[in-house]
């Protein structure tokens, strides 16, 4: 692979793009040391950025849940997004902001800090390996638990929450498996390292509530394209000892889109037709005309 700070291009760094190795920071960065991030994923297809307002939103909410402010408007992130694309010569592509505290102040204090924001964009065709694609990804259990939202900014898309989802990511890839799946701190079924979950049953949707978790963009996405296929959705606790009464699975994010899931643990899921469709679905609107205005919409109701 190579290296993320070593390659050709130009990244959008407070207010103006620098080339690509010379996008840097300090060492003793409050981010760095604390964990003061947050960021979004994005992906443009065929030169649009699907849901391009409802991440800079979510950007926004996180900086907010984790007590800072980004000095810039929505507007301002979101024409840096797509010329942070235009300016690489990507049409197809994943986009990655950022905004964290800076190194104006290094103590768990941070009230002197100013708010950075970068914003890079790179080539990021399929999440999960296409080979697995169609059979489904292996998932094991995770390492660790989700810590429920009276204990971190859960609903915060924040650097430091990714810490427990790096280290099971990595055992589960040690152990041969595509990804963990992580419970919540009452034992129920949460999330993977970076995707929401839903399972099937008798033709209906059944999905954790996001109470600890984040309520993913591409969740809300999949959910809106389910009902207007006349598909239920049951937003409810699933316990390990339910997976057995399911009979697909598959996982949502920006990055894995809809990817199905052919085994849990000791739980086999075969992919059938209902998750082939809502594949086919997501594909479809990413790369439509009014993606943007039904996600936004899904994503202001919700
Ligand atoms: N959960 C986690 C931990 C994630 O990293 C992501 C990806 N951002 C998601 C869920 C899905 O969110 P979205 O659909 O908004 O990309």
């Amino acid at each position: 692979m190579l290296p993320f700070d070593d390659r050709e291009g130009w990244i959008w760094l407070d207010g103006r793009f620098v080339p690509w190795r010379e996008a840097k920071l300090h060492v003793l960065t409050h981010a760095l040391h604390y964990g003061s991030g947050v960021f979004e994923g994005m992906r443009m297809y065929d030169g649009r950025i699907f849901a391009l307002e409802a991440h800079t939103e979510r950007l926004f909410r996180s900086a907010e849940l984790l007590d800072f402010e980004i000095p810039l408007s929505a507007e301002e992130i979101n024409r840096a997004s797509v010329e942070a694309c235009r300016r690489n010569g990507l049409d197809d592509c994943y986009i990655r902001p950022i905004a964290w505290r800076g190194a104006e102040q290094l103590s768990v204090s941070a009230r002197e800090t100013r708010t950075h924001v970068a914003i890079a964009a790179w080539p990021w065709p399929k999440y999960f390996d296409a080979a697995r694609f169609r059979r489904g990804i292996d998932l094991c259990w995770a390492a660790y638990r989700r810590p429920p939202a009276a204990a971190a900014p859960t609903a915060a898309k924040a650097t430091g929450l990714y810490m427990i989802c790096t280290i099971s990511k990595n055992i589960a890839e040690r152990g041969g498996f595509d990804d963990a799946l992580m419970l919540d701190s009452t034992g129920a079924v949460a999330e993977t390292t970076g995707a929401n979950i839903f399972f099937v049953r008798g033709g209906a949707l059944f999905t954790p509530r996001p109470d600890c978790f984040l309520d993913g963009i591409t969740r809300r996405t999949v959910m809106t394209l389910a009902r207007a296929r006349g598909i239920k959705i049951a937003e409810t606790r699933i316990l390990p000892d339910d997976l057995g009464g399911f009979s697909e699975c598959f996982v949502v994010g920006t990055a894995a889109e809809v990817t199905p899931v052919g085994r849990i643990g000791d739980f086999r899921f075969t992919p059938g037709q209902l998750t082939f469709d809502l594949i086919d679905a997501y594909g479809e609107l990413v790369r439509s005309e009014p993606a943007e205005a039904l996600v936004h919409a899904a994503a202001t109701v919700a």
